[in-house]
């Protein structure tokens, strides 16, 4: 619990911190691109300079991509709840998993019948799924296996969940898994081990938070050289009431 208010308070600081730059920043950048734009409509025809172009509004569309996840991260957007059956999201997640990890990567489903329903906001679960997919392919760059699993699962309290009944959404891969230093340090903002320009090590944090806001659960499980799973478990609709009364009164929630 400690270490979850730590986080949550480093969490406020990130987003306080970038929110008000990012939004600045992103209106600069968009100024650049148009621009950009416009030169590689005159320079037509001049192949050299066309590729220079090019380079700058790849480079500069990163920084709107980063900018952009920044905003979102430090956002404190409400929660558009809505009572999802996860069953009816999934074939059109799969699909934009296969075409977002491309070829080398097989995506597979195993699903229960009768998924519970859970009261989430839909946009942000997909985002956490596609989130945790695309960790997936940047662990197994010589591809590999991605397994979603959706399950329906009465829990015993267990290490870091209280009992309850729970829908349990998994995405393991067969990639190169984590170190133990690795695995205790994913849930923080701005941690990544990949290369510069690569990774923002805000995915996992988003997840986490996502998670957090609604009243689920997540653990890691990884193993060097083999793979790892993600777990989230999330609420059953109809015991949201008692997954609530499991938040102690002073838990300061990481968004809005
Ligand atoms: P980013 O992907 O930008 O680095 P994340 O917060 O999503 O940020 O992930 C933080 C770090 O956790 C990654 O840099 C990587 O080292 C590790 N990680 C996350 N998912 C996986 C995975 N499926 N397999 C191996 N390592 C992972």
């Amino acid at each position: 619990m400690e270490q979850d208010l730590l986080h949550t308070s480093k969490l406020e600081a990130v987003g306080r911190l970038t929110g008000g730059i990012a939004h600045d920043f992103n209106n600069m950048l968009s100024v650049v691109i148009g621009n950009l734009d416009l030169l590689q409509n005159s320079i037509k025809g001049n192949s050299k300079a066309e590729r220079r172009v090019r380079m700058a509004i790849d480079s500069a569309q990163h920084c709107a991509d980063l900018t952009y996840r920044l905003l979102a991260f430090s956002r404190r957007q409400p929660l558009q709840l809505t009572t999802v059956d996860v069953a009816t999201l999934m074939p059109g997640l799969l699909e934009l998993m296969r075409r977002t990890l491309g070829e080398r990567i097989n995506v597979d489903l195993q699903i229960d019948q009768d998924i519970w329903p859970i009261e989430v906001d839909r946009a942000q679960l997909e985002a956490a799924l596609l989130n945790l997919a695309v960790n997936a392919r940047d662990a197994m760059p010589n591809g590999g296996d991605l397994t979603v699993t959706v399950e329906n699962r009465t829990l015993e309290e267990g290490r870091n969940h209280p009992s309850g009944e729970f829908v349990v959404l998994s995405v393991s891969d067969t990639g190169m898994g984590m170190s133990p230093e690795v695995l205790e340090r994913v849930f923080e903002p701005f941690f990544t081990t990949k290369e510069s320009g690569k990774g923002t090590g805000l995915g996992l944090s988003m997840v986490y938070g996502f998670v957090q806001q609604s009243h689920g659960h997540i653990d890691v499980e990884s193993v060097p050289g083999e793979g790892t799973t993600i777990r989230i478990l999330l609420p059953r609709t109809k015991n949201l009431g008692e997954a609530l009364q499991t938040v102690p009164a002073d838990t300061v929630e990481p968004f809005g």
